[in-house]
């Protein structure tokens, strides 16, 4: 995708990030604009729109955003408490930026459901 899409750029760091984790095909950052106490961005580094896309086109690589999106929960000291992972995907789910993303949230009771 490249100079088109934000992620693309973050993970070419032509912009910048507070990672977290990265690994071979992943990327974990904080979000620019937290909406709990942990709010990390998990994403494969090649580009896809969203988790469907993901899904279908490379479910190892989907496996492999989910076990870093674990990994991030577990470092971030949110495994005993608990944590929501969340992919907005498409207009409806008000999903803003289409390359795929992990929301993780935790640090705090997050109630019923996060809008
Ligand atoms: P969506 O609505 O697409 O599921 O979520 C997009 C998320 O990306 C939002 O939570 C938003 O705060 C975050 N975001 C947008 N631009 C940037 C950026 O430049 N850097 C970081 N770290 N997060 C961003």
């Amino acid at each position: 995708m490249g100079t088109d899409c934000l992620f693309c750029r973050i993970v070419a760091g032509e912009i910048p990030a507070t990672i977290v984790r990265e690994t071979a095909t992943t990327v974990a950052f904080r979000d620019i604009d937290p909406k709990a106490p942990v709010h990390v961005l998990v994403i494969p580094k090649e580009h896809y729109a969203d988790v469907a896309t993901l899904a279908q086109g490379d479910p190892g690589l989907a496996g492999e955003l989910l076990a870093t999106a674990a990994v991030v929960a577990e470092e971030e000291g949110l495994l005993a408490d608990g944590f929501r992972l969340m992919f907005n995907t498409g207009p409806y789910a008000g999903q803003e930026v289409f390359h795929v993303h992990a929301h993780l949230f935790g640090g705090a009771p997050l109630g019923p459901m996060l809008c």
